[in-house]
This record gives structure tokens, sequence and C-alpha cells, in this order.
């Protein structure tokens, strides 16, 4: 897709692109989770290898992309994120075996036992969990609030406190929800104004210095510098450079972050959140979207919920 054709995207399938995108990455990364990097590259050779013969006819999605429907659906109820609701949606949607971690089993354990969940995960993680969890799923933020760029910023904070106190943690959310947003109403890419709008939500020296460095990186064969790891600090800014790399394919984008290893679904989820909010529904492979699961809360369902976040948005 050429940059100049990107402005006749319309609203409702750049939020189709993102959560879709974001089920697509997960389901196709959760397949490589935490596999060496050397081994995928000998299995697929470039990203068009592997989306083009993904190594499965459905793709199952994880944990990213059900606490992803959490936030959309509380999103869609209140317009903004309030805890409880949130909370409850974490709740009602959780299926254990959906790849959680650990830590946040026994958070949203707590939540249902309506225990003191911040207590669990304050202890759970001394300091606060600064793992990448935020992260994948706060996309819908970036989505609803993309017109205020502060907004977007504070209900990511909202959305990660459930589940994450560790600076890292909600920093790793705020700036990817940012940049999701950005993505979502830029009509040409214009990488300088990308990141332009971006760095001023870097407020930790460290998120600032790993953004300056997606920036500057200029081949997909870099993108490792940024880690490849489950932290957020080694993880989001791989999916923003890799998206910033490669923003007319979708392909390109979501596949260079698998091929890299390590924490795929959750850094391939967020890039195919990137990519589908800046080059909308039609920029995702028709194979990868026929084939996300459709039982329950599937592809239909995230269809219509971003189809309603988008009237929604439209309307207010
Ligand atoms: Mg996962």
């Amino acid at each position: 897709m050429k940059s100049n054709m990107a402005h006749s995207i319309s609203i409702q399938s750049r939020f189709r692109g993102c959560l879709l995108g974001l089920a697509v990455g997960d389901g196709l990364g959760g397949r490589f989770e935490g596999m060496d990097r050397h081994w995928i590259a000998k299995r697929y050779r470039t990203p068009q290898q592997l989306i083009e013969n993904p190594p499965t006819t459905t793709l199952s999605y994880t944990d990213d992309t059900q606490m992803m429907i959490g936030v959309a659906e509380a999103l869609y109820e209140d317009k903004e994120i309030i805890e409880k609701t949130l909370c409850q949606k974490f709740v009602v949607n959780y299926v254990p075996s959906r790849g959680y971690g650990r830590g946040a089993r026994r958070v949203i354990e707590a939540m249902e036992d309506n225990k003191d969940y911040h207590a669990v995960a304050c202890s759970y993680f001394p300091g606060g969990s600064y793992g990448n969890g935020a992260a994948m799923r706060v996309a819908p933020v970036g989505l609803f609030f993309l017109n205020n760029l502060e907004s977007v910023s504070s209900q990511a904070y909202l959305s990660a406190l459930p589940t994450h106190t560790h600076q890292q943690g909600i920093e790793g959310a705020q700036i990817l929800a940012v940049a999701i947003a950005i993505a979502c109403s830029m009509n040409e890419w214009n990488k300088s104004l990308f990141y332009d709008k971006l760095i001023p939500h870097c407020q930790s020296p460290e998120f600032n210095k790993q953004i300056e460095k997606a920036r500057r990186i200029t081949c997909v064969e870099d993108l490792i510098m940024l880690g490849n790891a489950i932290t957020a600090i080694e993880s989001v800014p791989t999916a923003i450079a890799s998206f910033s790399l490669n923003p007319h394919s979708f392909t390109k984008a979501v596949g260079h972050v698998i091929l890299i290893g390590g924490d795929t679904d959750t850094i391939a989820a967020m890039t195919g959140a990137l990519s589908g909010a800046f080059l909308g529904i039609d920029a995702i492979p028709q194979n990868l979207l026929k084939s996300i699961e459709n039982e329950g809360k599937g592809r239909d369902y995230i269809d219509g919920l971003a189809k309603n976040l988008a009237d929604m948005y439209q309307s207010t």
C-alpha cells in the first residue's frame, strides 16, 4: 500500500484493523512464544513465508487478546476506564489456560475472590510488575481517546493499575497507547512526526532512551537490539520500531518481530495493533484474518467490539 492511500482509511477500518491485528499477531506469535530466533529463522526465512504458511490453520489467541477484550468491553460500558468494571471484565473473561503468567493468575484470582488484588500484585512482584502485561491489552484506550494524547496517557495509566504498579510496567502501556493513537490519526506516514509526537510522552530516562533508539534503527536486523523479552522496556520499543520500519506492510511489521523470537505473542500483538490502526482492516492478510478462532468471543465478537467502539467514538 502506498502512503498516499492511507488518507482514505476510515476510523471504523482502523479500529477493526487495530483490534483484529492484535488478535492475529497474538495468535500467530503465540505459536512461537519463548522460541529461539535462530530456530525460527531456520524454518522461515522471510515474514512473507511465515504469513503465507502459518504453522496452524486456526489462530487461537492468548491472554493478550483476552485481556484486550476486557479493556474494550469496559470502555464500551463506561466510556472511560473505571477500575471496578475493568476488573469485572478480566474476571468474567478469564481462562487460565490462555497463557496467563503465574503472577497475573494470582492477581485475577484475587479479584475473583474479592480479595485485595493490589496487595497480591505488590507481594507477587516486589515493587510491582514491570512486565508488558498492561501494554499488551491497552490498544482500545489508544483508539478511543485518539484525539487527546493526554487522555490516552492518563486512561492507559488507569487501565494498567489493577495489575501493574511498577513505573515501567505502567509507562510501557502509556507509550504504546499513545503510539496507537498517533498511528490511528495519521493520514500519511511521517516517521519524524510520529516520533516527535510520541517521545514527549516518555516519562523515564530509560524509556526515552529506548524510544530514541527505536527511532534511529534503520534495518530489521537491528530490531533485536531493542529486546524481545517480557519486560515492558524490552518489548514495547521493539513493537514500535518494527511498525515504524514497516509502516506500509502488516506482514513485514508483524512477521519481523516473530522472527526475532522471545515473547513473540505479545510483541506481535502490540505490533499488529499499531499496524492495523494505521493501515486499517484491509491490510491484514485475509488468510490470517479468516483463521482467527471464532467460537464465543472470537473474531466476529472482536470485530463487533471494534465497530461499536468506533461508532461510540464518532458520536461523542
Ligand atoms: Mg500471551
